[in-house]
């Protein structure tokens, strides 16, 4: 299981052999990222699409990788709407999240955004204005927040409680009354995406079956039902960071397979995940400048630290590392628990605590694999000044493309 592959490895001690002071780098195996997804795709039932939420990880080789292969892109700001432009991107695209700003509505109309995800009533007032004003008709998904039973809530819940994402299912009917008044707004769908980070493949099954219980009942406020198509029903897709144990994909396309297939009036369901498609091909390799002891605890200080690699402190957890000796060395003797962190001078940054590693030792590098979602684009980079770390690509037989 903490073996690394060798491409990666390689890239590693390249990037080592060039830099002039010791390493902190991000890695991003691009054929794993391919083969994996190949695989979720390939799993997917008939009518069931996945559009792939770049918010996880929207770096060019990423996007690009992903081009040929996902369905399509959902997005969250403008700022996304000119990375999947930067990409060449042709696949349609979905804009979601609170705060919309009018120019990013506007870039998105312009470049033909497949549906946009209503957050608010307000937010619909805006949108018809602006389709009104780009003589458009724009398809709308109307992001639902619905009332969920208590054991299928998660700790970092976005539906089901109070949030600011979506509309509460009470606001559904004037919602769905102002879009249909609405003459430059065309209702196409449903949105849900109700939490992050689901490990459990029960829990996940049971949230579909909720949402596809409801899409009938929302349908049924509408005016004319039948023109209302797609139930998307977001992301979710736990990674389990310390077992390592992969969330059953296969087992709830099975599921949903048979569940549609039970259906009268069965949407056209979309799945639209970030975290479970981007984390498995990213590693973060840093290399050990100090190791000591305080109180009774013992440190590897590390190039780089949280403001490069937030998710550890984001999630709560101690990552998993793999530790590579330098070379020449053989390590031998008993393992001792060791606390990685590093450069900030804040007791927060933390990236790991009580990590086995035998004869762990200055110049020795340790590899943060489960880092290609969520990773380098949520921290805090540029606190302390840090320099960025360098972000490598790796493609087969040892082609490489840096970026960032
Ligand atoms: C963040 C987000 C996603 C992706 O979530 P993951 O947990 O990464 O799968 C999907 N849809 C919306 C609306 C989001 O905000």
């Amino acid at each position: 299981m903490d073996k690394l592959p060798t491409t990666v490895l390689d890239a590693i001690e390249q990037a080592r052999s060039r830099a002039a002071d010791p390493l902190a780098v991000f890695v991003y195996d691009l054929d794993a990222l391919a083969r994996h997804v190949r695989e979720v795709m390939a799993e997917l039932p008939a009518g069931v699409e996945l559009y792939y939420a770049i918010k996880a990880n929207s770096e060019a080789p990423i996007l690009q990788t992903l081009l040929p292969l996902v369905d399509g892109f959902e997005i969250s700001s403008g700022g996304e709407i000119e990375r999947l432009q930067a990409a060449a991107s042709d696949k349609p695209f979905v804009f979601s999240g609170p705060g919309k700003l009018d120019s990013d509505l506007r870039a998105a109309l312009n470049h033909g955004v497949a549906a946009i995800h209503v957050e608010s009533l307000g937010e619909i007032d805006r949108l018809q204005r602006i389709g009104a004003e780009l003589g458009r008709v724009q398809a709308v998904f109307i992001r639902i927040n619905p009332e969920l039973p208590a054991t299928l809530s998660s700790r970092l819940a976005m539906a089901g409680t109070a949030t600011p994402f979506g509309l509460d299912e009470a606001d559904v009917p004037e919602a769905i009354r102002r879009v249909e008044a609405c003459s430059h707004l065309r209702l196409e769908g449903f949105h849900v995406h109700a939490m992050s980070h689901q490990q459990q493949v029960e829990r996940h099954e049971q949230l579909l079956d909720l949402y596809l219980q409801r899409w009938t009942q929302w349908k049924a406020l509408a005016t004319r039902p039948g023109t209302i198509t797609h139930l998307n029903v977001g992301g979710g897709i736990g990674v389990d960071y310390l077992s390592r144990e992969r969330f059953d994909w296969a087992r709830l396309c099975r599921h949903l397979e048979q569940r549609l297939g039970e259906l009268r009036d069965a949407p056209l369901v979309r799945f639209e995940p970030g975290r479970f498609i981007s984390a498995f091909c990213g590693y973060y390799a840093i290399e050990v400048l100090d190791a000591k002891s305080s109180h009774g605890q013992h440190f590897l200080v590390c190039r780089g630290g949280t403001h490069q690699f937030r998710l550890p402190v984001a999630q709560g957890h101690d990552h998993p590392v793999i530790h590579l000796p330098a070379t020449g060395r053989a390590p031998s003797g008993a393992p001792r628990p060791w606390t990685i962190v590093g450069q900030l001078c804040t007791p927060k940054d933390v990236l790991s605590r009580g990590r086995q590693l035998v004869d762990a030792a200055v110049g020795d590098l340790l590899v943060l694999p489960l880092a290609g979602a969520y990773g380098y684009n949520i921290s805090h980079a540029d606190f302390l000044c840090h320099p960025r770390p360098e972000q490598l690509f790796i493609r087969a037989e040892g082609r490489r493309g840096g970026a960032g």
